[in-house]
């Protein structure tokens, strides 16, 4: 601990962002980074807790309490190797994580002293790494022979690939896409996280030995089956990609479109990107309406405030949540309470809309020309059957809005079924339950083929960029150990 009177002296401080009418005019981060003297005493309000549970609570399980320590002292290159020792990507986290280490932080059981900055600490170290020209290669001393193939280059596929090659491994990427990153490329938009961070990356892991091949899909362009019988291991890191419809009458109406069908467009067009005409998904000039509460709604929102809608809504189906968690009771997990994102901001000042709960949708309403034109429905009070959620209409509560774009954001319901998975014969990388829900996925990484591993939002459903490059790193260490019967990786 730099300073033991660290947290006494200092108040939380924080990034802020540019003023939201700024930040609409651009597709760049708004963030507003904390200058060095700040982040550093910021860094010293660390307790070095005895037991720390930060770093229990951060999913790659970052040392936190040595580099905010480091941090502090201002021994930035110490605190950036150690950074490193844990996440291969901070400067991805440091963008776009939701930070539960910081509610898991001590400070944070107390209501009146506020949690560590933690994620902007983090991500002040790996920038000024990026600045100082540390971010260099990390080669092999020594090869190995073996041939992995990781199929998918999202954060969990990206950070596999980077630790078996540092292995000594062959490794090729491949992708469908036309570029690497998976959501943190064709999801999450420039303005939350800019894509040459991923470039820089690929460019690490190129010379590190990594081969990329992207315009490939694995199942349909060449087969999976061949992959497993001409490369020594085969890692799945496809992503979730299956969204969540919504099955009401109306959806098959042109201006119905899932999110994902929607974000990637427009991180192409910023990427330089001509897009054909008729193909184009704008909301420029529109009324849209985006179903689901969550982040990829949020990016959604804040993807059409930038184009210029006229007017935005934001449902959500299910309850507001509490504003504020009971401490006692949930700390230092992760608790239930109301989130505003950013994006949600933005569309509060620009339109004087805020997200609206318990919206149950029955009907999209189309005009003469098969567009939709408006949406009908009603809210709800939800009861629980067997876990099971009971929408149950509430009395005078029935809407219609004008919307000419609909934005389906209500997650994903497990990877795609028609391709690599098919194509090896499994029908499911990780069993769920009856509710549909994921339990605890198995911790070595394999699927029932023997040389077959799978990780990230593919094995273990949805989830966050920090837990793909958890999966990715412990899915690393199990393909080396299982190639090698031993292995120095970390888990
Ligand atoms: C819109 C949106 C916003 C999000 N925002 C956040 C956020 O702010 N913070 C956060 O922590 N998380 C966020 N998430 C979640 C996060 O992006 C994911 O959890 C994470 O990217 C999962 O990583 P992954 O590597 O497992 O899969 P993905 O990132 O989904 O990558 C999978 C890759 O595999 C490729 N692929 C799939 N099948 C094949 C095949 N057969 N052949 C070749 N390539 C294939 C895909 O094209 C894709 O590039 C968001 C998700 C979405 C959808
Ligand atoms: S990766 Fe996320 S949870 Fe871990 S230290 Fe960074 S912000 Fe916190």
């Amino acid at each position: 601990m730099g300073k033991p009177t660290g947290f006494l002296e200092k108040a939380r401080s924080d990034r802020g962002y540019a003023p939201v009418e700024e930040r609409l005019k651009h597709w760049h981060e708004f963030v507003k980074p904390l200058p060095e003297d700040d982040v550093r005493s910021q860094g010293s309000r660390c307790m070095d807790c005895g037991i720390p549970f930060c770093h229990n609570g951060c999913p790659v399980n970052n040392q936190i309490p040595d580099w905010n320590h480091l941090t502090y002292l201002g021994e930035w290159e110490e605190a950036f190797i150690n950074l490193h020792s844990t996440n291969n990507f901070p400067e991805f986290t440091g963008r776009v994580c939701p930070a539960p280490c910081e509610e898991s932080c001590t400070l944070n059981l107390n209501t009146f002293v506020r949690p560590v900055t933690i994620k902007t600490i983090e991500c002040a170290i790996v920038d000024k790494g990026r600045e100082n020209g540390w971010l260099v290669p990390q080669p092999p001393e020594k090869k190995t022979g073996k041939r992995v193939a990781v199929v998918g280059s999202g954060p969990a596929g990206m950070a596999c690939a980077q630790q078996l090659a540092r292995a000594g491994h062959d490794v090729t990427l491949f992708e469908k896409n036309d570029r690497i990153g998976g959501l943190l490329r064709y999801g999450i938009p420039d303005f939350k996280m800019e894509k040459h961070l991923i470039d820089a990356r690929v460019a690490q892991m190129q010379a590190e030995g990594v081969t990329i091949k992207t315009g490939v899909h694995v199942g349909k362009d060449v087969s999976a089956k061949d992959l497993a019988a001409q490369y020594d291991a085969v890692v799945l890191s496809g992503g979730a990609e299956d969204p969540r419809n919504l099955e009401v009458k109306g959806r098959e109406l042109k201006g119905v479109h899932f999110a994902m069908e929607f974000l990637p467009q427009q991180n192409k067009r910023v990427a330089g990107d001509t897009l054909p005409a008729d193909q184009d998904i704008l909301a420029t000039g529109k009324h849209v309406i985006v179903i689901g509460g969550g982040d990829t709604g949020s990016d959604c929102i804040g993807t059409s405030t930038r184009q210029g809608a006229t007017h935005v809504r934001q449902f959500e189906l299910f309850d507001r949540p509490p504003q504020a968690e009971n401490k006692p009771v949930v700390w230092p997990h992760w608790p239930r309470k109301e989130r505003i994102s950013t994006s949600q901001i933005e569309v509060q000042e620009t339109y004087g809309t805020t997200t609206e709960y318990t919206m149950v949708t029955e009907e999209l309403i189309g005009d003469e020309h098969g567009n939709v034109k408006a949406i009908r429905g009603h809210q709800a009070s939800i009861t629980f059957d067997g876990g099971r959620p009971v929408f149950n209409k509430i009395d005078d509560t029935e809407f219609e809005y004008e919307a000419e774009l609909v934005l389906l954001a209500m997650g994903f319901v497990g990877p795609r079924k028609d391709d690599v998975l098919a194509d090896l014969g499994i029908n499911t990388v990780v069993q769920r339950d009856a509710l549909g829900r994921i339990p605890e996925a198995p911790a070595d990484y394999k699927t029932s083929l023997p040389n077959v591993f799978a990780a990230g939002d593919m094995r273990r459903g949805q989830s966050l960029v920090v837990w793909a490059i958890r999966e990715g790193r412990q899915c690393a260490h199990a393909v080396d150990e299982y190639l090698m019967g031993e292995s120095v990786l970390p888990r």
